[in-house]
């Protein structure tokens, strides 16, 4: 048996109608840059998450950067956010001037909130959080510390459309939630594409004009911005795509739980946690284990593709050593690097699938040379 990590094709074919429908509109009306399908997708996610406003960018970098530069966020100011994530969080940051402050991660790989205090000094501008692999951090303590600090939230969603804090949409808890499109992503464009989305007017308009140069009205540059750009035929695919999300995010979180059951009792194998009041949406199922690299091997060998996220945290990688600091700064992000292992995970996915990468995983640690 043959399994892929995702397989975006699978899900392509099961809308295939719909998607080939949208983009021929888009090309026959030349409807390529702004226009009406961005509108319409940007309506349609406002209207989800149930925020006033939603901006399409160019990309889940971009939304970051953006949302954080228009907090005036710049040279001289901290934001603290959590040290596993993908590089677009404190690369956003450094993006705007601003110096990024990383945080240990908890035992849900979300910052550790109990951490976060003692890293807040009179440059500190705003926390970043991460609802990574599909959970959302511990939002309760985050605005707490948002409050009695002064501080903005911004929450970086790439890997976590539609998941639940406590009953709410993880995105609208802090001053402007991103999102990242990206083609693997639970909701995800056939390119680059992102969004924004914020409540309040006046954050918003200076959001959607700093993505368009600093323009409101065409021509009437208010200031300067930069060119980032939902287009078109991503905001149409994105907008076929955008009823499906909920069946899809049931279906990860069914095949999660399939999996934690069938890994759980495998000495060697630590399954997900899944935290109470949450709604997980397993962007990402990720295992913890001994011999991991000997088990990514092994999986390989037996036709199923793995990951890792990531291998290295952000405090770790050669981008950062101007930071200078040591393991012993991060020690669970340290300690986990080295023991996460990405098992495949999208809602195509059947039973079976699910059984056989379970079973190679157990069929590993049985062997007697382990
Ligand atoms: C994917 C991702 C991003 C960036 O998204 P792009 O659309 O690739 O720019 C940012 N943060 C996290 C946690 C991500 O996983």
């Amino acid at each position: 048996m043959k399994i892929p990590f995702v397989d975006l094709k699978a899900q392509y074919l099961g809308i295939k109608e719909g998607i080939d429908s949208a983009m021929q509109q888009v090309i026959d009306e030349t409807a390529f840059i702004r226009g009406k399908y961005v509108k319409e997708f940007e309506e349609a996610y406002a209207e989800a998450y149930g925020v006033k406003h939603c901006i399409g960018v160019a990309n889940g970098t971009d939304a970051i950067y953006i949302a954080l530069k228009m907090l005036d966020i710049g040279p001289g100011d901290e934001v603290i956010t959590v040290a596993n994530s993908w590089i677009s969080t404190s690369e956003a940051i450094t993006q705007t001037g601003a110096r990024p402050v990383f945080i240990d991660i908890d035992d849900h790989f979300c910052i550790n909130t109990d951490r976060i205090a003692e890293k807040v000094t009179e440059r500190t501008r705003a926390i970043l959080p991460v609802h990574l692999f599909g959970q959302s951090a511990e939002l309760d303590s985050l605005l707490e510390l948002c409050r009695r600090h002064g501080l903005y939230m911004v929450e970086d969603c790439a890997q976590a459309h539609f998941a639940e804090y406590k009953g709410q949409r993880v995105g609208t808890f802090g001053i402007a939630g991103t999102f990242s499109f990206f083609p693997g992503k639970n909701l995800g464009a056939y390119g680059d594409a992102g969004a924004i989305i914020i409540n309040d007017d006046d954050y918003a308009t200076r959001v959607r004009m700093y993505a368009n140069h600093g323009a409101k009205v065409k021509h009437q540059h208010e200031f300067e911005g930069v060119n980032s750009r939902l287009d078109g035929l991503q905001a149409a695919i994105l907008s076929v795509k955008l009823p499906h999300i909920q069946r899809w995010s049931e279906l990860r979180l069914q095949h999660a739980k399939q999996y934690n059951k069938l890994l759980s009792g495998i000495d060697g194998v630590e399954i997900p946690r899944l935290k109470e009041n949450c709604r997980h949406v397993f962007h990402l199922y990720v295992i913890c284990v001994e011999h991991r690299d000997e088990l990514q091997v092994y999986l390989k060998e037996h036709g199923v593709q793995t990951g890792i996220h990531y291998p290295t945290a952000l405090p770790f990688l050669n981008a950062y050593r101007y930071l200078k600091h040591t393991p012993e700064d991060f020690p669970l992000a340290f300690k986990r690097q080295s023991e996460i292992l990405s098992l495949p995970m999208y809602p195509e996915m059947t039973e079976e699938m699910i059984v056989y990468v379970a079973d190679t995983v157990r069929a590993f640690y049985e062997k007697s040379d382990n």
